[in-house]
């Protein structure tokens, strides 16, 4: 068992008492860690797939792993050594992309765990794309606005050697937001001599953002989720949601999915949840939110525990919090008809046959959640062409994508006979296979 601290991917970073607002989450017991339920998930996953065994092999393996060690001058005049990790898992289909998470929890297995996740979410929604991943072992929130700055920029230019705009570009993850992006590009532009916007995406607007990469992940989960209802043909205006998580991807899902004509009736953060079968009013929450810092004693609605909402009885369940928060010891609580993951990796291999058991349709995160990278990577395309886009049309190109990308997903669950995630994957791995064929054995 490991415990973990969560952190949000993206968010603006103000200083409070001198100190860097990263992240402000507790410590969770993960009963699976990454790894396992990665290397879990693909061996499943390739039984449908007719592979050679040495091709199946390089698929589960990284491609190239840095690990660095580097010292960081602190406030009070200390050196201290902080490990840094950037893994490529695979880049048979493109350059390989992935975030940067900073925490405590980071090793390297976790990452090596996450880049190959980016490797098959790229792959299921087709974007030409690899998977990377990169962290720094530390406590964000324990670092002052300086010290972080320091942090990263030193760490960003020890793992110069294998980023760059044209093979491998971070975003942020959990512990980093836009500004610790704007700091990496501007350290990345300075050895260069030249200003490199395409070296990261997640960046402020300013820069060279994108407009709509912030609203992204929760926009492209409701567009999914909208097509799943139109596919099985359930009602989808007026549907009852329930969201745990209110952060950067559970308000945005919530708003969305209410401003769809959706009865979102329950929510939950850290600090516990809401309910209201008669839908609680969204934007006004986020406003109660804003003005008290905590979505509890909102009056419009009646608190709940966090197990509650897990268990409530709805159309959709929608994790956006964090990883194992279905597992084996409360997915037989679950009464939704569906559950769609903004999280990554919110479900156990464990707590997936219990729900699969129990006939609840799972739209797994490689698909759910992957608006978010399908924006980062509209953002480079404009960095790439110094040509910016207007909200809309990244609105309307990332609908299309993630529509086409669940309809892909399921047609291959029918074919087959397989529930999504193990469709999502066993797409996602057979592209990634063919590119490798296509391309040939080096030399
Ligand atoms: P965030 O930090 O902004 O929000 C997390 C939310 O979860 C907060 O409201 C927090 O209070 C709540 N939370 C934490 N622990 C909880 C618990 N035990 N029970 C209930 N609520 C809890 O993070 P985020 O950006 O919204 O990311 C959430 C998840 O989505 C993560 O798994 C992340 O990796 C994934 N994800 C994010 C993006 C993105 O673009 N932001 C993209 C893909 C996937």
């Amino acid at each position: 068992m490991a415990t973990m601290n969560a952190a949000p991917p993206e968010m603006s970073l103000k200083t409070s008492n001198g100190k860097a607002k990263v992240s402000e989450q507790p410590a969770v017991v993960i009963q699976e860690s990454a790894y396992h339920t990665a290397m879990t998930q693909f061996d499943h996953a390739v039984q449908f797939l007719n592979l050679d065994p040495g091709l199946s092999q390089l698929l589960k393996t990284c491609k190239r792993e840095l690990t660095v060690s580097f010292p960081v001058k602190m406030d009070n005049g200390e050196i201290r050594i902080f490990t840094g990790y950037r893994v490529h898992h695979n880049t048979a289909r493109g350059p390989s992309k992935g975030g940067i998470r900073y925490n405590l929890s980071v090793s390297l297995d976790e990452v090596r765990a996450l880049a190959m996740w980016m490797t098959w979410k790229c792959a299921v929604v087709n974007i030409p794309y690899g998977g990377a991943k990169g962290g720094v072992i530390c406590d964000p929130k324990k670092l002052s606005l300086h010290e972080l700055e320091g942090l990263t920029r030193r760490y960003t230019t020890e793992i110069a050697p294998l980023i760059s705009p044209e093979g491998d570009i971070p975003a942020p993850d959990m512990g980093t937001n836009p500004q610790i992006m704007a700091w990496m590009m501007d350290t990345y532009s300075m050895h260069r001599g030249y200003s490199v916007p395409a070296i990261v995406t997640g960046k402020p607007i300013n820069i060279g953002g994108s407009a709509g990469r912030l609203e992204a992940t929760g926009h492209g989960v409701m567009y999914t989720v909208r097509e799943a209802f139109k596919t099985y043909g359930w009602k989808f205006d007026g549907a009852t949601v329930a969201v745990q998580g209110f952060g950067n991807v559970g308000s945005i899902t919530a708003i969305t999915a209410y401003e769809m004509g959706c009865k979102v009736i329950a929510l939950s953060d850290i600090e516990g949840g809401l309910y209201n079968p008669n839908g609680i009013d969204v934007p006004k929450l986020r406003q109660y939110r804003k003005e008290h810092g905590t979505i509890m004693g909102f009056s419009e609605a009646d608190p709940i525990t966090n197990a509650d909402l897990i268990a409530m009885p709805c159309d959709c369940l929608i994790p956006a919090a964090m990883e194992d928060q279905l597992n084996r010891s409360n997915a037989s609580t679950v009464r939704a008809r569906m559950v769609a993951e903004g999280a990554n990796g919110p479900t156990t291999p464990d707590a997936d046959s219990i729900m699969n058991g129990k006939g609840i349709i799972v739209i797994p995160d490689i698909l759910c959640n992957a608006g978010g990278v399908v924006v980062s990577y509209f953002e480079w395309v404009q960095d790439m062409q110094q040509l910016f886009w207007e909200e809309d049309d990244v609105n309307h190109r990332l609908e299309r994508i993630m529509v086409r990308s669940f309809r892909d997903v399921y047609e291959m669950s029918q074919q087959m006979n397989i529930d999504l995630r193990t469709a999502a994957l066993v797409l996602a791995i057979g592209r990634v296979a063919e590119s490798t064929k296509t391309r040939g054995l080096y030399p």
